[in-house]
């Protein structure tokens, strides 16, 4: 690790504040950036903790959708939204293990935007939107590629807004060493139709299965997605499985996952 200056100020003003310096960089529960830092592959001259900001944590309800700050561990997501979206409790009660749980952000999770991640599949396919300090942006617009986003320099995921489906489950065929997403569909249906998103699986990260999300618009049943697959062109191939796996493991998840829906 190289050596930093540390700050960590008590709101999202200061915090903007701080992240100004050239080469400052926001820190979440740091499951991503401290490993990065140990590796030395990045390099930043001082980290701006966001963990101690009290706007920024915990979870409220709003015109039919659920909120979440944006420093809020995968843990208290895990309990705090369990009555109202249980789906998303239950993604976030899988993410990795306990320690990454207790420590790692909702923010942090989508401003990285790990190809492998499950809070993109959830934000997506959900059709969430990502609240900052400065701007509201629709999950469509976010995610941007492999740990792509919309956010500009300096930007702070402050919170997310989940709006509420009918119906909703996340299936994840776990990389069992880390636990991140080999493949993993969330499907969500709402008055006005179904979304499925999938994680871990393209080399564009995150992306909506529209032909699916047709189908299953007009019935939703596993089986209205016989027949139905992603090509395995641009799908990520690599030592836990190749492009072709991956493509089917979408098509067997999504169908898991309406299943477990109802
Ligand atoms: C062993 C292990 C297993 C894991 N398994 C899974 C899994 O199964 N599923 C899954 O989804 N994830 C998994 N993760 C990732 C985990 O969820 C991390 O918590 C997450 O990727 C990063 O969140 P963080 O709060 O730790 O962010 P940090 O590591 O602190 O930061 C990550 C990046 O986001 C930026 N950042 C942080 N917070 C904000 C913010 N609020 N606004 C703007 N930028 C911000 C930082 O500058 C940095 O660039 C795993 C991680 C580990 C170490």
């Amino acid at each position: 690790m190289y050596a930093f200056d540390f700050e960590k100020p008590g709101s999202i003003a200061d915090a903007v504040a701080a992240l100004k310096d050239e080469d400052a960089q926001a820190l979440g529960g740091g499951q991503t950036l401290i490993p990065t830092l140990k590796q030395r592959l990045a390099m930043p001259s001082k980290l701006v903790s966001l963990t101690g900001i009290a706007e920024m944590q915990g979870i409220s309800k709003a015109g039919g959708e659920i909120v979440i700050g944006g420093a809020t561990p995968h843990a208290a997501v895990a309990d705090g939204v369990a009555g109202d979206y249980p789906a998303l409790a239950e993604l976030a009660a899988h993410i990795g293990d306990p320690a990454v749980r207790n420590r790692g952000t909702i923010g942090g999770s989508l401003a990285n935007n790990d190809p492998a991640a499950c809070y993109p599949a959830a934000a997506l396919g959900s059709g969430a939107t990502i609240v900052t300090d400065r701007r509201e942006i629709v999950a469509d617009d976010y995610f941007q590629g492999m740990f792509t986003t919309a956010l500009d320099e300096g930007e702070i995921v402050t919170g997310v807004r989940f709006p509420v489906p009918e119906k909703a489950s996340y299936m994840k065929f776990e990389q069992p060493a880390s636990r991140f997403a080999l493949v993993g569909v969330f499907v969500a249906k709402y008055a006005d139709g179904v979304r499925v998103a999938v994680t871990g699986a393209s080399e564009e990260g995150v992306f909506r299965w529209s032909e699916a999300e047709a189908a299953l618009s007009s019935d939703f049943s596993p089986a209205a997605l016989d027949g139905l697959s992603v090509p395995a062109d641009g799908m990520i191939s690599d030592l836990h499985g190749s492009g072709a796996y991956r493509a089917h493991l979408v098509a067997v998840m999504a169908k898991r996952a309406v299943a477990a829906a109802g």
